[in-house]
This record gives structure tokens, sequence and C-alpha cells, in this order.
């Protein structure tokens, strides 16, 4: 597999190449496994990452294909696709909720930081 910085990720996408847009925070490449689906991954604090080591990119965690016909499960590591073990029922929706969890965790935090910086606003304002 290569990698490919872009500004904009194609209409037509080629097989093996991972698009990586940091302008729109994602990144996008054919399914591994040869059914051409397309799989978007966001890059974010709490969805995908991309590492580049000058070379090659690494994408974590892993891409799980739970919603496509084909199920796959692999990572991409130093652009090369490193297959997983398929995932039962239990451990996709075990998988999920670990997501929901840290998204929550993460969303509370930004939450909090809000509320501090308003506190501060208002009591420099002597609201309080
Ligand atoms: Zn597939």
């Amino acid at each position: 597999m290569q990698h490919k910085f872009v500004e904009f990720i194609p209409d037509e996408l080629a097989s093996d190449i991972l698009y990586i847009s940091l302008d729109y925070g994602s990144a996008v490449h054919k399914c591994g496994c040869g059914c051409g689906e397309e799989i978007v991954t966001p890059l974010s604090p709490t969805d995908w990452k991309i590492t580049f080591n000058g070379e090659t990119v690494s994408l974590h965690p892993s891409v799980g294909n739970w919603s496509l016909p084909c199920q796959s499960h692999y990572l991409i590591k130093e652009n090369q696709i490193v297959w997983c073990g398929k995932w039962s029922k239990k451990q996709i929706q075990s998988g999920r909720h670990a997501d929901s969890v840290i998204k929550q965790k993460f969303f509370k935090q930004r939450l909090s930081k809000w509320q501090s910086i308003l506190s501060w606003i208002s009591r420099r304002l002597g609201l309080r």
C-alpha cells in the first residue's frame, strides 16, 4: 500500500493508496480485501491517528469494516496491511461501547475546560 497526502480526496480512488487529507482531517482508502468499498477514517483525538515516519504511514487503531459484507479487520502499519482476526458480535459491541465511553470522556473534559474559562471570565467581570 502507498500513501498520498492530498488537499482533497479524489472522487476516483486507486486501490492500494491511502489518501490523507490533513485539511479535512480524514484518511480514505479502498478496503484492504479488494471488495472495492471506500473506507473513510476520520482523524481526531477520539477517532483514528496517522503516524508518518518520513517514509511510510501507520493508521491506528485497526480498521474494522463491520458494516460491510466482507467484515474485514486490519491494521495499516508502515504502509502494510496487517490482517487481524475477525471480531465476534460481542467483541464488536464491546468495542463500540468502549469507543463511546472514550468519546464521552473527551467531550466532558472539553466541557469542563469551557466551564472553568467561563467562570474565570465571570469572576473577572465581577459577576460572582
Ligand atoms: Zn472489503
